[in-house]
């Protein structure tokens, strides 16, 4: 006999995300242009950029991409970013692989960032604001790859919509394992914001995101877990979310909650396939989800421009 576990494929959850995007794509009237900057020899950054363009022409957006020489890549933001005929601007990284990445990250303006690694984006994510207007009116941009696992989060039930918008992961425990700056520690900070008590595990230790008791706290909080590991985390979670790149490692099954809801976003997979023995729900990829999120960023970044032309 066979386990219990329901396998689901991020294209089923891509789909449902991609009619909202038709729908609003309808109201506006127009087609966005997504404008994406190909400066990297890295080879994923190419299949990436491709993956964009046919996912653009299949839903109603216009893509182009612009490769440029690395050393020219700067001015060719700053054209992309005056010119109005440019609604988003994608830029496929690793390029100098050091800090000029970020410098470059934040020469994209605010207005057509679709990944949404503006520091004030990112800044507000970290705070819990989630409009960039004090009338409420224009939502702020959430990273793409965070943004996709709550979309996901969303999708499996996970988010209990019996309670208030930003409370809806109150009661549940969640470990993420990868803390960094593109990711990791954007999706803890995010989820525990949204109420969850949040494991965020790294390579060297443990952290505690939370809003404290009863959500007293208006933003996440951290506190750090000395001593503590994967063998204290995970048999209190009740979703695993992981992240390690490379194909060495795997999440110590044995230490999973039986029923735990597993995610699994690195580009290698980090759950052997046994992970169907004990868990309820197991999802074993996420970038198609990822893509659509993109698209919806871009279609947000139009209609808070169409906003603000009607202020
Ligand atoms: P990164 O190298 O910047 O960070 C890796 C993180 O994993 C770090 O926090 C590190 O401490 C942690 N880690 C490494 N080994 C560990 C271990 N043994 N135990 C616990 N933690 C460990 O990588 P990144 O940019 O965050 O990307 C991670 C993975 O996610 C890659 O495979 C990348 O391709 C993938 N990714 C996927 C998407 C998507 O949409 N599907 C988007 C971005 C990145």
């Amino acid at each position: 006999d066979k386990p219990n576990c329901k396998v689901v494929l991020a294209n089923n959850i891509a789909k449902g995300l991609l009619e909202e995007v038709h729908e609003g794509l309808k109201k506006i009237n127009r087609k966005p242009l997504l404008v994406g900057f190909l400066s990297s020899a890295d080879p994923a950054a190419r299949v990436y950029a491709e993956w964009t363009g046919k996912t653009c022409n299949e839903n109603g957006f216009a893509f182009e991409l612009r490769e440029v020489d690395r050393d020219a890549l700067e001015d060719a933001l700053i054209d992309a970013n005056n010119d109005a005929s440019v609604d988003g601007i994608i830029v496929y990284y690793p390029i100098f692989n050091n800090r000029q990445d970020q410098y470059l990250q934040q020469i994209v303006s605010i207005d057509k960032d679709v990944e949404g690694l503006s520091h004030q984006y990112i800044f507000n994510m970290y705070q819990n604001v989630r409009f960039l207007d004090p009338a409420s009116t224009k939502k702020s941009i959430l990273p793409c790859t965070p943004l996709a696992v709550i979309k996901i989060l969303e999708y499996l039930r996970i988010y209990n919509t019996i309670l208030p918008y930003g409370n809806r992961l109150h009661g549940r425990t969640i470990t993420v394992i990868n803390r960094s700056e593109v990711v990791g520690r954007p999706l803890a900070a995010l989820l525990a914001n949204d109420g969850a008590c949040v494991y965020s595990v790294d390579v060297n230790d443990v952290q505690q995101f939370h809003r404290g008791e009863g959500l007293r706290k208006r933003r996440h909080e951290v506190e750090e877990k000395p001593g503590w590991t994967l063998e204290n985390a995970l048999p209190l979670s009740d979703v695993v979310i992981s992240g390690v790149p490379g194909d060495k490692y795997k999440v110590p099954l044995h230490l999973l909650r039986p029923g735990a809801v597993c995610i699994n976003f690195s580009s290698e997979r980090n759950f052997s396939p046994e992970v169907k023995e004990k868990a309820s729900i197991y999802v074993p990829a996420i970038g198609k989800v990822t893509i659509v999120v993109l698209l919806r960023n871009l279609l947000r970044i139009v209609q808070n421009k169409l906003e603000a032309e009607a202020q």
